[in-house]
């Protein structure tokens, strides 16, 4: 067996203990004679599963008792249309435009109301997070959205924007549980688990409990109806069980590890490693304003593409892969979410150094 250092933006890196156990529990789940994967989500044996995944996740985030967590399907990018069907009242939203994914849920929005873009940073290709102090919120607005983490750009908001009192939305998939949170900030947080817990194939939704009425938009499916999977403790129709069952070991995971204050000291410093050296290189540099950077998505380039190609090419052959850059941006990306030891980055920055040497 041989495992590279995978710093892919999602799906990506998990935890090496979780796959132990999972992979330990495959042909008997704890003595049912059946992996997880073969299990009715109706057993009593499942049912364990959800319910100390859902306990586990809100011991991690401090999820106050008036928020539900809710397990679905169809990826944060369904999110996109369930948010505004579900919570545009009175049809009216504002968006905060910061990488691709808030411009996606932003242009899906359009679809059900009027939805606002009240600040962008795509005049500089989403390379900082505009100032959300004193913005323009629409006296109307059902909710005020934004995406925390821009996996794309590497970008990340320090500070939560000045809502004015509206509801706050956030679009948390690639900074979930890398850092502690104050729930009771957001009306809903939420993000695609491929990211930063789990395998592909569910998002996880933090939503306070008076915001799952019966009053959505005419039309609305019942599948893409908060109160359907809230009524039936995300078990209205059949979960991505084995994802739950994944994502549950990640959570305990991260508690033993020390919890989301934990991971915070730690993803700080392994950032800091590749940060520095970014700055200190004559050959690589990042591409965001360093006050809005990421920790978990990290962008730099040569500024010579054929450069670029050369050393994504020479690092996957070193074991250090999935570092070409997104298809927009151009240059490298390292993800080096919660899974990624520190050695990793390590080893990340060691190669740098050599290939700078080799091409100065
Ligand atoms: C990856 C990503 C998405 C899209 O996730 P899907 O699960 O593929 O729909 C949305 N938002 C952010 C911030 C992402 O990183």
């Amino acid at each position: 067996m041989s495992r590279v250092y995978n710093f892919s933006a999602g799906p990506a890196v998990l935890p090496e203990p979780v796959l132990k156990e999972v992979a330990e529990e495959m042909m008997d789940y704890n003595g049912t004679g059946m992996s997880v994967m073969e299990m009715s989500h109706r057993s009593a044996a499942f049912q364990q599963i959800i319910d100390e995944a859902e306990q586990d996740l809100r011991d991690l985030m401090n999820i106050p008792d008036n928020y539900k967590v809710l397990f679905l399907q169809g990826g944060a990018s369904q999110q996109f249309a369930m948010i505004p069907m579900n919570l545009m009242k009175n049809k009216v939203a504002d968006y905060i435009v910061t990488g691709q994914w808030a411009k996606k849920a932003y242009q899906e929005a359009q679809k059900y109301g009027k939805a606002n873009k009240i600040a962008s940073s795509e005049d500089k290709t989403f390379s900082y997070i505009p100032d959300c102090s004193d913005l323009p919120i629409s006296p109307d607005a059902d909710y005020v959205y934004i995406c925390e983490n821009n996996t794309i750009y590497g970008t990340k908001f320090k500070e939560l924007p000045n809502t004015k009192g509206k509801l706050l939305v956030s679009d948390v998939s690639s900074c979930f549980l890398s850092e502690p949170v104050d729930v009771s900030r957001y009306g809903i947080i939420y993000g695609g688990v491929q990211k930063n817990i789990g395998p592909a194939g569910m998002v996880i939704v933090i939503i306070r409990e008076d915001l799952i009425t019966e009053d959505v938009l005419p039309g609305t499916p019942t599948m893409l109806t908060y109160k359907t999977h809230a009524d039936a403790g995300s078990l209205y129709n059949t979960p991505n069980a084995y994802c739950i069952y994944v994502c549950g070991k990640v959570f305990k995971w991260l508690k033993a590890m020390g919890g989301l204050e934990e991971m915070k000291r730690r993803n700080e410093e392994k950032a800091k490693i590749l940060y520095d050296f970014l700055d200190s290189s004559s050959l690589f540099k990042g591409t965001v304003v360093a006050k809005d950077r990421s920790l978990m998505n990290v962008p730099f380039v040569t500024g010579d593409k054929e450069l670029d190609a050369k050393f994504v090419k020479e690092a996957t052959a070193a074991g250090l892969v999935n570092l070409k850059g997104h298809r927009t941006v151009g240059g490298m990306r390292a993800s080096i979410y919660n899974a990624m030891p520190r050695e990793g980055v390590e080893a990340l920055v060691a190669f740098m150094k050599k290939f700078e040497e080799e091409n100065a």
